[in-house]
């Protein structure tokens, strides 16, 4: 039989969803696959129920519901004092997986370079790949997660069609600072080339740190895609609602692909979204506040356990380097034991990477009940420090 398409044929089942097997097979903690262990604030579940009972239950417009289009360009301007239009700058798609897709689609010519920062989000190689790009890596690696800007310069051509930034960083949990910022920024004007940013994770960032939108850095306007989530906005990654925010001439095009894609996105969870984008800053403010403190209570109990931890200043991951507690093979080898022995369930960061060579950091994601991560490091400790 003729052959499939060699980039998917080849890919492997995705971490996330390979390492939840995992933890439901042993019965683990799954501290592995980043979702909350909660239900998602309640008002937006009612305004989801009632629209899904009420009706109507057909296709929304295309772009999006215009009460929704209209919250997100509402939330650029109370967020980032950015001016949008909604019915030509924003578009609303099936998660923020969806929205990365459509700019892959939408903006990539064969042949065109795409320049990407290690660790990867699972989908942005294959996504990138299909789309014909020809991918330049950049490196960051733990524990200091540097961005080296002459390596981020030299991975820039004439052929250069966009980069892909996603800040706060997963699974890094780095927010870029205002240097790394503005030296994208100077790269995308001088190779006159496009952002496609990731900034799902806009909200949780921690210690006083506030998320920068490229987008409002000077000249980005006209060059930067902004795409977030509802499904990490309001803890409910079931959903699948993504919004993206781009100047029309990109969004133009971005449109079209994701009217061949999914075309629409669910109508009742849409206004539901709408209603959460209003609510007022103290949602927003809480989501942190309540997320930080339990960044710190992980991070005792990852100590007390015997780990030494990786700073986390946004995101809801915190890695550990899995040789302080004395294991010598790899990260995955470390997530299958930790899984079937100690019961708590992780992601290995080399999963992150093309070739492996970081291999001794786990992940853990933190936007748990508070007795489930205390429960994870009790048994965490138990196996790795168990008391004589
Ligand atoms: N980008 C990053 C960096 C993520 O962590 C996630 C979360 N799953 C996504 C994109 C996808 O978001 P969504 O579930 O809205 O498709
Ligand atoms: N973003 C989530 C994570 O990093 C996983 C999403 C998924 O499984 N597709 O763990």
């Amino acid at each position: 039989m003729k052959s499939t398409n060699c980039i998917f044929a080849n890919a492997g089942v995705t971490v996330f969803e390979t390492m939840s097997q995992l933890a439901m097979a042993t019965g683990a903690i799954n501290l592995g696959q980043g979702f909350p262990d909660q239900l998602g604030p309640e008002k937006l579940r009612h305004v989801a129920a009632a629209a899904a009972l009420d009706g109507p239950s057909q296709y929304p417009p295309m772009m999006g519901l215009p009460e929704l289009r209209q919250a997100v360009a509402a939330h650029n301007k109370r967020f980032y004092g950015l001016d949008v239009d909604w019915q030509t700058e924003v578009l609303i798609t099936s998660g923020a997986t969806e929205a990365l897709t459509d700019c892959m689609l939408a903006l990539i010519e064969p042949g065109d370079e795409v320049v990407l920062i290690e660790p990867l989000y699972d989908c942005y190689l294959p996504m990138v790949k299909r789309a014909g790009a020809i991918p330049k890596l950049v490196r960051m690696a733990p524990p200091g997660w540097h961005l080296d800007l002459q390596a981020l310069a030299n991975a820039f051509s004439d052929k250069t069609k966009l980069i892909l930034l996603n800040s706060p960083h997963n699974p890094a949990a780095k927010v870029f600072t205002a240097e790394e910022l503005q030296a994208i920024s100077d790269l995308l004007i001088q190779y006159d080339a496009y952002a496609v940013c990731d900034e799902v994770y806009e909200h949780i960032t921690y210690d006083g740190r506030a998320h920068t939108p490229l987008m409002t850095l000077p000249g980005m306007r006209e060059r930067s895609i902004r795409i977030g989530s509802a499904g990490k906005t309001f803890s409910m990654t079931a959903w699948k609602v993504g919004y993206l925010t781009a100047p029309s001439h990109l969004l133009s095009p971005i449109s079209k692909a994701h009217q061949y894609v999914t075309f629409t996105t669910p109508r009742n969870f849409q206004a539901a979204v709408a209603v959460g984008l209003n609510q007022d800053d103290t949602y927003f403010h809480n989501l942190a506040v309540d997320l930080q403190a339990k960044r710190d209570r992980i991070s005792d109990g990852l100590s007390a356990a015997g780990f030494d931890i990786l700073p986390t200043d946004g995101t809801y991951f915190m890695s550990v380097d899995i040789r302080s507690v004395g294991f010598d093979g790899d990260d995955v080898a470390f997530c299958e034991m930790i899984a079937r022995d100690a019961g708590v369930a992780g992601i290995p960061l080399s999963a992150f990477y093309q070739d492996g060579a970081v291999n001794h950091f786990v992940r853990f994601c933190f936007s748990k009940q508070n007795e489930v991560l205390d429960e994870a490091a009790k048994k965490l400790k138990a196996f790795f420090k168990p008391s004589p």
